[in-house]
């Protein structure tokens, strides 16, 4: 396989599971990183002992001038992009009269604005090569809202929006663009939820267990080997969620 993918916020979670489980399927990885450097590191040394191999690039998505570091680096190096995740993210859990400007800005620069800009520096490849495939790691908040996590569900059902309208516009150049929409995952992001608060939901969910990062990283893999799917939110909760 020759494919070259870029996974953004790899060092650890979703984004971890994501970025390795590409590398062990043959694609070429890069696996962004922003602080986690150690993180990133030990994921690169992880694969390696298995002859897998991921490449690290450290970039702030949030900001445009270092999405076009990491886009260009890899064209680079690659010369071409195939895949594109776009799965860096943070959450604050707050009462919207509590948000600060600042604290949504920071949301919507990191979860909504790196989507678009990503998505903005890798089309012109993708549009040339008339292949591609995105995916946006967006969330069951942005499909039914979450209290007191109002702009995390915004960014998140902004990234449905981008990912259904972007469909429309470059499906005719063959690239497909998709939402996986997680349920709970087992990953840092929760690790302020107490064990009653996990054992709730996991009595609320059909399959009685939350997600792990592998659940997230295995639809990823089967998206990129679809070619009809596009414009669409796979919503990956263990039926915590059935709309
Ligand atoms: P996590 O906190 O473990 O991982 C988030 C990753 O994003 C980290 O590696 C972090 O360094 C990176 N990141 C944050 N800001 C960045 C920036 N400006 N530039 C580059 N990287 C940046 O959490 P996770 O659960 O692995 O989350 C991954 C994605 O999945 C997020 O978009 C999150 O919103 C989404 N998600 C998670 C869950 C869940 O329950 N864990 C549910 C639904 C959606």
């Amino acid at each position: 396989m020759n494919k070259v993918a870029i996974v953004t916020g790899a060092s650890r979670g979703i984004g971890r599971e994501i970025a390795k489980e590409l590398a062990i399927s043959g694609i070429k990885v890069v696996a962004n990183y922003n602080k986690s450097e150690d993180q990133a590191i030990k994921l690169k040394e992880e694969l390696k002992k298995d002859n897998f191999f991921v490449d690290l690039f450290k970039a702030d998505v949030s900001k445009q001038e270092e999405c076009k570091n990491l886009v260009n680096y890899t064209l680079e190096r690659y010369k071409k992009i195939d895949i594109l995740i776009n799965n860096a993210g943070i959450d604050k859990y707050k009462l919207i009269t509590e948000v600060t400007q600042e604290e949504w800005n920071e949301m919507i620069n990191t979860n909504l604005y790196s989507a678009f800009c990503m998505c903005q520096q890798v089309l012109p490849n993708m549009i040339h090569n008339k292949n591609g495939c995105i995916i946006n790691i967006s969330s069951v908040w942005g499909m039914i809202g979450a209290s007191q996590e109002v702009v995390y569900s915004i960014t998140k059902a902004g990234m449905d929006g981008l990912t259904k309208s972007l469909a429309k516009e470059v499906g005719p150049s063959n690239i497909r663009v998709n939402s996986i929409a997680p349920g709970l995952i087992d990953t840092d992001m929760n690790k302020e939820l107490s064990e009653t608060d996990i054992n709730k939901l996991k009595e609320e969910t059909p399959l009685e267990r939350i997600g792990k990062a592998e659940d997230i990283a295995k639809c990823v893999n089967w998206l990129i080997n679809d070619n009809f799917t596009t414009g669409q939110i796979i919503s990956i909760n263990g039926g915590w969620v059935i709309t």
